[in-house]
């Protein structure tokens, strides 16, 4: 089966076709992504009508790419996915709109996919990873551990009380006056820092339950810093530092807790695969803590490539694959959804 995916939730702009049958690694043909950093780093965050607007001029000529590269027409794919929310409700409309006019002009199949549901399918799409598994969503927009147990069958383990995980890393890097997105730049300086130099607190842990919180440690670190102006390079690399291993121990203790949860609800000590998606999962100093706590924890952890786990269309196009495998396609008059909880989905 092949499946147009194309992708406007936030600020990429993404078109892909994919071919393959669920539980086994799928065919990416093409796949094509347009950030629109530039249009929005004046701004040091995402201009939700900047991002509709971006999505409008890009979406049909990336499509007409991305089936040329694929050397396909748009006859020849059998279904066209396209996002329908969580996410800016301007770029869903987008996305939306343009999947269901080809849907309808090429008689096709169309399938509205939850943005979350495609993240946590991603290594399927990848490694062909079988139900059930743990995922950890950590993105922009998203901070949680859920339970995937089948297409449209997810447990919420834990979730984020207020900040996202990469929204504290781009909050942090505004903060320092590291550049956006925050996320590549905190770690960079990071890697120079002194990491125990301040002493931040690591919000939940210790807490029973899987859920997250970053606030109280956003607002530790600006303290921290304020008493500090002018800051040195070395200020700066330490506090990168020394925020980043806050996070990758809070997310450690919480993972922990969510892996031990599942374990029980597994019943058994075979290896439960693990996966990470999201574009935190970028950052090599959370990808080693993790490593090191499968291991321990009887967890397989798999992390897609970083093109797969950041924002793109092909796990849009996979979600498709998935979807219209059980015959759950959905109807020309599908509305966007702004709020759209994983917990939510069903298999219809
Ligand atoms: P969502 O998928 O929840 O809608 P999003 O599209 O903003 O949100 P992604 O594109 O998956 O999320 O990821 C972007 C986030 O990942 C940004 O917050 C960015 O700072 C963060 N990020 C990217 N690379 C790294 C890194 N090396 N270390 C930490 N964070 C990172
Ligand atoms: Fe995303
Ligand atoms: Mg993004």
């Amino acid at each position: 089966m092949t499946v147009l995916g194309l992708e406007t939730s936030c600020d990429e702009t993404a078109a892909a076709v994919v071919s393959g049958v669920p539980g086994r690694p799928g065919t990416i043909r093409a796949n094509l992504v347009l950030s629109q950093f530039d249009e929005h780093a004046p701004y040091g965050g995402v201009v939700p009508e900047i991002a509709a607007r971006a999505h409008i001029d890009h979406l049909d000529s990336l499509i007409a790419s991305a089936l040329r590269e694929a050397g396909l027409g748009l006859n020849d794919v059998d279904a066209i996915a396209a996002t329908a929310g969580p996410g800016l409700v301007g770029g869903l409309m987008v996305g939306l709109v343009t999947g269901k006019a080809l849907a309808f002009a090429a008689q096709k199949p169309f399938v509205a996919v939850n943005h979350l549901e495609a993240h946590a399918l991603t290594a399927r799409l990848v490694s062909g990873t079988q139900f059930p598994y743990l995922v950890l969503l950590v993105s922009g927009g998203h901070c949680q551990l859920l339970e995937a147990r089948g297409v449209g069958d997810y447990t919420l383990l834990g979730t984020t009380l207020d900040d996202a995980v990469g929204e504290a890393f781009d909050k942090t890097a505004k903060l320092l006056g590291l550049g956006y997105p925050g996320g590549p730049h905190v770690e960079k300086w990071a890697r120079k820092g002194d990491a125990k130099r301040f002493d931040l607190p690591r919000p939940m842990k210790g807490r029973p339950g899987a859920d997250f919180s970053f606030a109280g440690l956003k607002t530790a670190l600006r303290q921290t810093v304020t008493k500090l102006v002018p800051l040195t390079e070395t200020d700066l690399a330490d506090a990168a530092a020394s925020f980043q291993l806050a996070v990758a121990d809070a997310i450690e203790d919480r993972t922990r807790n969510a892996m031990r949860m599942m374990r029980e609800r597994a019943g058994t000590g075979d290896p439960i695969p693990f996966v990470v998606a999201g574009g935190v999962a970028a950052n090599a100093a959370l990808r080693e803590r993790l490593e090191t706590l499968a291991q321990a924890e009887g967890f397989d952890l798999t992390a897609p490539p970083m093109a797969l786990c950041t924002d793109n269309a092909a796990m849009i196009a996979w979600a498709g694959v998935e979807r219209v495998a059980i015959g759950s396609t959905d109807t020309l008059d599908a509305s966007p959804r702004p709020r759209w909880p994983l917990a939510d989905l069903t298999a219809d």
